[in-house]
């Protein structure tokens, strides 16, 4: 084993940031329209059109994901009657910084992987300013020897395409490297795509009937040292 990767969203950052984050954005959003609609109605709705939008994504050649989340806000701003500000980007931008969240095991279990010598980077389904901008204001950029976006890959996740760029970068196999996340269709078949072995982080046990896409499933990242420590 030479290179663990991991996701980010889910997987390094807790869904609960990143649902405290979006509901912060469209707080924001109404705000500049000056509507009194409720925030929480519209970031349900919004959340429903944005996991309709990606889900028929996956897979696909890579749009960018700012354009995705714009497309989902319109949506929902045309059935409840507000505008789309110009700088929804800068908000969205700016809301991550401010609410993201790791998990309390996230940079203990990176820096315990690097004590091991191997590469550590990030596959992930993003454009490239939004991920650079959010693991700096986390105070994690440095910690990863590679970064790999959908973006810069031009295919989302499971195609092969940002596996495959991830490994020629590290300069290691297929067969060397283990990747992490938490989404079991996405991540676990992206990863078998290419022959990776890979762990899927289910903190609740919540998807068990999809477990089989996975080589080792965990409840906590930093579990994932002792499975690498067995593959060495
Ligand atoms: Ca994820």
């Amino acid at each position: 084993m030479r290179a663990v990767f991991f996701d980010f969203v889910g997987t390094l950052i807790t869904k609960e940031g990143e649902n405290r984050t979006h509901l912060n954005i469209i707080r924001e959003v109404l705000k500049r329209s000056n509507t009194g609609i409720d925030a929480e109605e519209v970031w349900r709705a919004y959340e429903e059109e944005s996991s309709k939008l990606f889900r028929e994504l996956a897979g696909k050649e890579a749009r960018k994901i700012r354009d995705v989340d714009t497309e989902a806000l319109r949506r929902v701003a045309e059935r409840y009657g507000f505008t789309v500000p110009e700088d929804f980007w800068g908000i969205s931008l700016e809301m991550h910084a401010r609410y993201g969240e790791l998990f309390s095991d996230a940079v203990g279990t990176i820096k315990a992987l690097k004590d091991l010598d191997l590469h550590v980077g990030i596959i992930t389904d993003s454009d490239n300013d939004y991920i650079e901008a959010h693991l700096k204001a986390l105070g994690i950029y440095d910690l990863f020897d590679s970064i790999t976006t959908s973006e810069e890959a031009g295919y989302f996740k499971p195609h092969p395409r940002p596996f495959q760029l991830a490994l020629e970068k590290a300069g290691v196999k297929a067969s060397e490297a283990i990747y992490v996340g938490d989404n079991p269709l996405k991540d676990c078949v992206g990863a078998k795509n290419v022959e990776m072995l890979s762990v899927l982080l289910d903190p609740k046990g919540e998807k068990r009937e999809l477990w089989k896409n996975c080589d080792f499933v965990v409840s906590k990242l930093n579990e994932v040292v002792e499975i690498v420590k067995g593959l060495l």
